[in-house]
């Protein structure tokens, strides 16, 4: 119904599955019905997607966006046919640029992986609204997209400071924290997606979860040993 419903995993998921092109059509800005003016959130994503195009090696063109109300038939047309001829021209996606099949499914796998935490990192800038388009294409910056990568965040419970009180397990949305009564926790981080919940909930007194900037998280604590013994327990 909206450009704003289309996120930036369905673009990634679409060169996944191998598009080589990947066009989205929203009203004309600042007509919008709602007052989300959703398609300007559809540019600010297409905007960002494009230097992550860019990050990995893809051609940014093969993702566009226009504007246009539904009466203009004509223009449709007319840019569908250029932009067709424009992905024919650019040749199969990943090929053309000389990315083996293989590696650029698993970056786009990782970054698509990456999603919440990219959205929830850059909500500000994915949330403006630019009404000068000579400001579209320095939203992003090359710069601050490798930065973005290079410096992702995980996180992490320190199973010395773990009294596990279970906030975090209970809190966090994808079930990534993996706890009991007495047990300390740990993140698995294949499922973990980075929105940093665990981090604001972990009560002040025991500020167990870390942030880990860009560096390997440590191995996870072996279940035999994260039994919590209570030291009322031990007498
Ligand atoms: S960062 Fe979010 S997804 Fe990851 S473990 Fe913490 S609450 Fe769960
Ligand atoms: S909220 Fe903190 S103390 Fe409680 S279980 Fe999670 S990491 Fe451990």
């Amino acid at each position: 119904m909206c450009s704003g419903r289309v996120d930036l995993e369905f673009v990634l998921r679409a060169f996944s599955n191998g598009m080589d092109g990947v066009f989205i059509g929203g009203c004309r800005l600042n007509e919008c019905n709602y007052i989300t003016h959703g398609n300007y959130h559809a540019l600010n994503m297409v905007l960002l997607c494009r230097k992550i195009m860019e990050h990995i090696g893809l051609n940014p063109e093969r993702l566009r966006i226009e504007f246009m109300s539904s009466a203009e038939g004509i223009l449709f047309a007319e840019v569908m046919s250029e932009f067709g001829n424009k992905v024919n021209k650019l040749g199969p996606l990943g090929k053309a640029e000389g990315i083996d099949q293989n590696e650029l499914k698993s970056k786009l796998a990782e970054i698509t992986k990456l999603v919440p935490y990219i959205k929830l990192v850059k909500k500000e800038k994915l949330a403006s609204r630019l009404e000068n388009p000579e400001e579209h294409n320095k939203l992003f910056t090359k710069d601050e997209v490798d930065r973005l990568f290079s410096e992702v965040i995980s996180y992490y419970i320190d199973p010395e400071k773990c009294q596990a009180c279970m906030t975090c397990a209970k809190r966090c949305p994808v079930e990534a924290i993996v706890g009991g009564k007495n047990l300390i926790h740990v993140i698995d981080q294949e499922k973990c997606i980075k929105c940093g919940t665990c981090f604001e909930v972990c009560p002040p007194k025991f500020r167990a979860v870390t942030e880990i900037a860009g560096a390997p998280v440590p191995p996870p604590i072996p279940e035999e040993k994260r039994t919590i013994v209570r030291k009322s327990k031990e007498k």
